[in-house]
């Protein structure tokens, strides 16, 4: 007992004192801080601009920043708590080896000079290529560029590949596969000049919060949203489609039947800008009305009323997220909504586009400079041109560029079950929560001779099973740059120091480019994060992600920037249709020029509900939460509002079941279960359907997701598999 407190001596008075804020108002006075650092919300691809609080070398505080022009001086939940992210109880402060079976603090070092030499024994002894690097949405932009180099040109390793192959690749896939490049052709504001916008699998109000201002301020809209859910994005919604799981496919393919039938397409664009017109027209014969209906549960009157929407559209914006790209047909489905805008002309126009909303903070960045799924400046491996130019560029023997993708993300998972991967590195991702079929996982990492983690919190479930954790800065603690869903570049700047011996993730791949006695070699003067961003743009010059024209200096001028951005501009202040949309010419990254219409058919997904497992599992996030809740859960106000999972169900599949609300009970499948979740009933939620959450560890909804991946992208199928609920200990 605090006796002190008890008599009134220790009463926390400098704890609740008020003071008052230019910008808040009366506040804690220990929010109030010294000084404001500007930099770009680190969780998700909305891309936020806002300042970080600082007082006496602490964050303190989060605001947004007024004339940033994504977020328009507003944030969500998690952009105002984000500074309880950096002084996190469960921060990784020092480097920690596995010795005799326990992890203990070991200095640099000896953790780079190990991770070396053991990974070296690995190459050594099973080839190059049984080592696996598995990364990540969250670095900046010159930390995935480096990273790429390294892994490729340093490990020579090509089996290297990141977490937003669980998030965004079937879009990456479609397309690559549609206008012959990956790139989003759209931005923003196009969700406010559209006067009809179609929204697929894609729950704004939870997932990209921020977006919804766009569609508030657009007035004469008509939004329509498809989701077998009434997210409270649908609740937004002039007209909601509440399909039946995973039949969107079939729908947007009704559409486009039906606006090739009523002529409601634009027939010169399709002429000039498109190939396989003839072969699509046949196609969607199969794709009648009374059969769409049959597939979607939808009627043919909504079904018509949706498609004479978009084709009388003047622009018409089609969105999509996970709805769409978790799936075993998530890249045919992302070519049937480039389908549509290219039938329709819905393209390269204010208010005109097919537009992936990606996932995490620099998923873009990823995609554009990483090396994973293509090489840098989205060069193509199998193309000889571009393989040369690359080599030239980085100065390399163009031998030492692989001449294929490595294996993606759930082929490295599959090959360190088969031992052909024997050491994995793993940053800044917890696939111990998020990776589907978690059996699987385990096994695999099992087998691993060596496992690095490198990540800025230290336990989560996947550092827990590390040979050896990497304490690294997070957001707040270093320097870069992150591109979000519409090609905006944004600083990201340094406001504090990271605690204990962490170390940006740049520091620690040049550490480990030391390590490997390579480092000159491949970063030749290279001491800050500025230094990678100038090659990046040597190297994306010219292409459609050109980089050459934004330098730091730009960026604190102009706060943020879009690319493309050619070395030409650098100097001209921004004007915002500059940049602002893709393939406005109707020229494409194909070959000919042209977009590939293509002939997606819809299959029924993989494991279909009945007997012992009756319905289908839909997962995905809420507000509150970031991903594997690794950040999240240390912020006090967004645990609190969200401390736990829950399972949504129908009340008549309840009522069926003897269950009612708040009830625990246990979500089995085929693979596994997980259990103890509380019970939600809800009509949010079909009959026949259950939904839940995949940000919680403790009751870890991919214990029971399945290993189905899309044949393309290799995204899993994490939205729809067969379980049965039961209350909880009903067996044991
Ligand atoms: S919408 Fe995304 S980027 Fe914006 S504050 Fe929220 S989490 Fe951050």
């Amino acid at each position: 007992m605090n006796w002190k407190r008890v008599i009134g001596l220790d009463n926390l008075a400098e704890d609740y004192k008020f003071a008052r804020s230019e910008s808040t108002g009366y506040t804690s006075a220990q929010k109030i801080p010294d000084r404001w650092v500007p930099t770009t919300c680190g969780y998700c691809s909305v891309g936020c601009g806002m300042e970080i609080g600082v007082k006496e070398g602490r964050a303190v505080s989060s605001r947004a920043l007024a004339s940033h022009p994504v977020n328009r001086g507003k944030l969500c939940p998690k952009g105002l708590s984000e500074h309880y992210t950096i002084a996190a109880e469960n921060r990784a402060k020092v480097p920690l080896l596995r010795k005799n079976g326990k992890l203990e603090p070991v200095g640099w070092e000896e953790a780079l000079a190990t991770m070396a030499e053991r990974f070296r024994k690995v190459q050594s002894k099973y080839g190059p290529e049984a080592l696996g690097v598995l990364s990540t949405g969250q670095l900046v932009t010159e930390e995935f560029y480096t990273l790429g180099k390294l892994v490729q040109l340093g490990f020579g390793t090509s089996n290297y590949d990141g977490n937003t192959t669980l998030c965004m690749a079937t879009a990456v896939s479609g397309y690559k596969l549609s206008f012959g490049s990956d790139g989003p052709p759209g931005n923003y504001e196009d969700m406010e000049r559209a006067d009809v916008v179609l929204l697929i699998g894609a729950n704004l109000a939870d997932n990209h919060p921020i977006l919804c201002q766009y569609l508030e301020a657009n007035r004469n809209k008509t939004l329509i949203v498809a989701d077998p859910r009434v997210t409270k994005t649908a609740m937004m919604a002039d007209l909601h489609l509440p399909l039946k799981p995973r039949s969107d496919l079939a729908l947007i393919n009704g559409i486009a039947h039906i606006l090739i039938h009523y002529n409601l397409i634009d027939r010169a664009y399709i002429e000039k800008h498109t190939s396989g017109f003839a072969e699509l027209e046949a196609f969607l014969a199969g794709y009648a009305p009374e059969r769409v209906s049959a597939i979607t549960g939808l009627s043919q009157d909504t079904i018509f009323k949706t498609a004479f929407l978009y084709g009388r559209a003047k622009a018409g914006f089609i969105g999509w997220t996970m709805g769409v790209n978790h799936s075993t047909i998530g890249t045919a489905t992302v070519n049937a909504i480039c389908n549509l805008a290219l039938l329709t002309g819905h393209i390269g126009r204010p208010g005109a586009a097919p537009f992936s909303i990606t996932g995490q903070c620099n998923a873009m960045g990823s995609r554009e400079a990483s090396f994973t799924s293509s090489m840098p400046g989205y060069r193509k491996f199998e193309d000889p041109a571009d393989r040369a130019e690359l080599a030239a560029l980085l100065n390399v023997e163009e031998a030492r560029l692989p001449a294929k993708r490595g294996l993606a993300y759930p082929d490295i998972v599959e090959a360190t079950v088969s031992k052909k991967i024997r050491a994995l590195w793993i940053v800044a991702t917890n696939p111990l929560v998020s990776y589907p079929n978690q059996g699987v996982l385990r096994h695999g990492l099992s087998n691993l001779d060596f496992l690095v983690v490198q990540d800025g919190y230290h336990p989560t479930p996947t550092t827990e099973l590390a040979d050896l954790v990497l304490p690294a800065a997070i957001w707040g603690e270093k320097d870069g740059t992150y591109t979000n869903s519409e090609r905006r570049v944004s600083k990201v700047n340094k406001a504090v120091e990271p605690p204990g011996q962490a170390r940006p993730d740049f520091d620690i791949f040049l550490a480990v480019a030391d390590a490997l006695g390579c480092r000159e070699a491949l970063f030749p003067g290279w001491t800050k994060p500025e230094d990678a961003f100038n090659e990046w743009r040597r190297v994306s010059r010219g292409r459609l992600c050109d980089y050459s024209g934004i330098d730091y200096d730009l960026l604190a001028r102009e706060g943020a920037t879009q690319w493309p951005r050619s070395e030409a501009l650098i100097n001209e202040a921004s004007t915002p249709e500059r940049s602002s949309r893709l393939y406005a010419d109707g020229v494409f990254k194909t070959p000919d020029g042209r977009a590939r219409l293509i002939c997606a058919e819809w299959v029924p997904f993989p494991e279909q509900p009945g007997g012992d497992y009756p319905f289908v599992l839909n997962t995905g996030r809420t507000v509150e939460h970031w991903h594997t809740r690794t950040k999240t859960r240390e912020v006090p106000i967004l645990e609190r509002l969200s401390p736990r999972a829950w399972l949504e169900i129908n009340p008549r599949d309840a009522r069926k079941l003897g269950l009612s609300s708040h009830d625990s009970v246990d979500v089995i499948s085929r693979r596994g279960s997980t259990r103890g979740v509380e019970l939600r009933l809800t009509e949010i939620t079909a009959p026949g359907q259950v939904f839940m959450p995949f940000h919680f560890f403790e009751t870890n909804v991919n214990e029971v997701t399945q290993s189905a991946f899309d044949p393309i992208s290799r995204e899993p199928n994490y939205k729809q598999c067969a379980v049965r609920v039961e209350r909880s200990g009903a067996r044991s």
